[in-house]
């Protein structure tokens, strides 16, 4: 007997199984779709291990950005130790596993009639979506900041054009020049990032300009990874001294100082005190993305409450959010711990779409920070969900760069994070 194909098709029972043979990266009709708001590192990885742990699953990533700057190793770029060539990543890698880019912004998120609305007018439908949109600034509460002000007074908390500015204001600025960072209150991407900035403009200021200075303007009286920082600061910055590179200005009362940008003035603390400055760096303070809030995924806080399991968001089923954006526990806004949040997110998002189980996660997350070319620290952690829900470090996993490791052993941190970067940016994107 002839057999033609719908024959063979009716006998063999599966028409999307008979065309996905030899074609993975061929959609089925009925395939599962998720759509990831966000192409930075949580969106990026999560989009990454979902097509990874099923080809079948219909990826699609939404993304305003061609291409990616990543905040890791920004601060070496304001410093003029690398160029920004060095920390941009394209989505060609990611095409190349099946998954499709959308280069547009999400406006809406719909729970309910699962569908993400872009700002060019489409409208894609999801099965479950996944949301990493980073942070969003509240300029508001640094008085005399805005959008507009950042044009002048940099904030380069997002890779870019902003770092470019910051950057260029260094290289411009003259001999005996001050750069003030305004460092924002906690919770905030990146928690030792506004040291590590400190550390390596100093280091740029020792090198090119010695008679300039960096101040810390920061409303917490303490910070991430603060001894081996000021070890480090006084080791190579002279810090607390009358020749200091970096002084540190903290005010435990916590007030926010405010900015003039014509004068180019900071006034801070409890007693008014005001510093003119040269460059002006604000690190405002921070809440989830925007696109977040406009989908009804934050709470009071201006964060994402999630089930640690999932990262479905508590707030609304079906979606789930990562990385800043997300309230995750005991870890911080980085972007390893975003990294490690999108895998145990990507797992759990094939396993929901099959009626499968979910695990129980743990994380990891490293920090690496550099105060000289060849002296870096960091901190380390692992996590897990605990009983009550809430994501927290295992107790003794983790640890610091001892205070008295050699200068063989600081430098050795350097190679580390240099081949951390390497390895993320590739697991992340590649
Ligand atoms: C100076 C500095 C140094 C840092 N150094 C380190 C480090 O050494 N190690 C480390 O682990 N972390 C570091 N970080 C932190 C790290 O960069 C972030 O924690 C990480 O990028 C968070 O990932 P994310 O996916 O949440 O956000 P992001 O990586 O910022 O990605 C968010 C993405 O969402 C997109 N997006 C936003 N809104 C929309 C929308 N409406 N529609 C579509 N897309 C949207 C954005 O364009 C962006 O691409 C550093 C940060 C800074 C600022």
């Amino acid at each position: 007997m002839k057999m033609n194909r719908r024959d063979f098709v009716k006998a063999t029972g599966t028409a999307a199984a008979v065309a996905l043979v030899g074609f993975p990266h061929i959609a089925r009709a009925d395939a599962k779709k998720v759509v990831v708001v966000g192409g930075g590192t949580g969106g990026a990885t999560a989009a990454k291990y979902i097509k990874r742990i099923d080809p079948a699953i219909d990826v699609t990533i939404v993304e305003p950005n061609k291409t990616y700057f990543t905040c890791y190793f920004s601060n070496e770029v304001i410093a003029g130790e690398r160029d920004m060539k060095s920390i941009e990543v394209g989505y060609g890698d990611l095409e190349k596993l099946g998954i499709k880019m959308v280069f547009d912004s999400a406006e809406a998120i719909d729970g309910a009639a699962k569908t993400v609305k872009t700002k060019g007018g489409q409208s894609l439908s999801f099965d479950r979506c996944v949301v990493s949109p980073g942070v969003d600034f509240l300029y508001d509460k640094i008085e005399g900041y805005s959008a507009e002000a950042a044009e002048k007074l940099p904030h380069a908390w997002k890779a870019g054009p902003q770092t470019a500015l910051l950057q260029k204001q260094i290289a411009d600025m003259k001999d005996g020049g001050v750069v003030a960072i305004i460092a924002p209150p906690n919770p905030f991407r990146c928690p030792p990032g506004p040291y590590e900035r400190a550390s390596l403009i100093a280091h740029y200021l020792q090198k090119h300009k010695p008679k300039s200075k960096v101040v810390i303007i920061d409303s917490k009286g303490k910070f991430s990874k603060q001894g081996l920082f000021i070890q480090g600061w006084k080791k190579f910055y002279g810090f607390e001294t009358d020749k200091a590179l970096i002084e540190w200005r903290p005010d435990p009362d916590g007030k926010l100082p405010s900015v003039d940008v014509k004068a180019m003035t900071v006034t801070y603390g409890s007693m008014d005190d005001e510093l003119k400055a040269d460059v002006i760096n604000v690190i405002p303070p921070q809440r989830a993305g925007k696109i977040a809030l406009d989908s009804g995924l934050t709470d009071d806080s201006g964060w994402c409450p999630v089930d640690g399991r999932s990262f479905e968001s508590k707030k609304v089923p079906g979606v789930h959010v990562i990385g800043d954006a997300c309230i995750a526990g005991a870890m911080p806004k980085s972007g390893y711990a975003a990294n490690s949040q999108a895998k145990v997110c990507a797992a759990a998002v094939v396993a929901l779409l099959k009626g499968g189980e979910v695990g129980v996660p743990s994380f990891v997350n490293t920090c690496y920070s550099l105060i000289a070319p060849e002296w870096a620290i960091s901190v380390a952690g692992v996590y897990k969900l605990g009983a009550d829900g809430k994501i927290a470090e295992v107790p003794g996993s983790g640890g610091l760069t001892p205070m008295d490791a050699s200068p063989e052993a600081h430098a050795r941190e350097v190679q580390y994070a240099y081949s951390w970067y390497t390895n993320i940016v590739n697991d992340i994107f590649k």
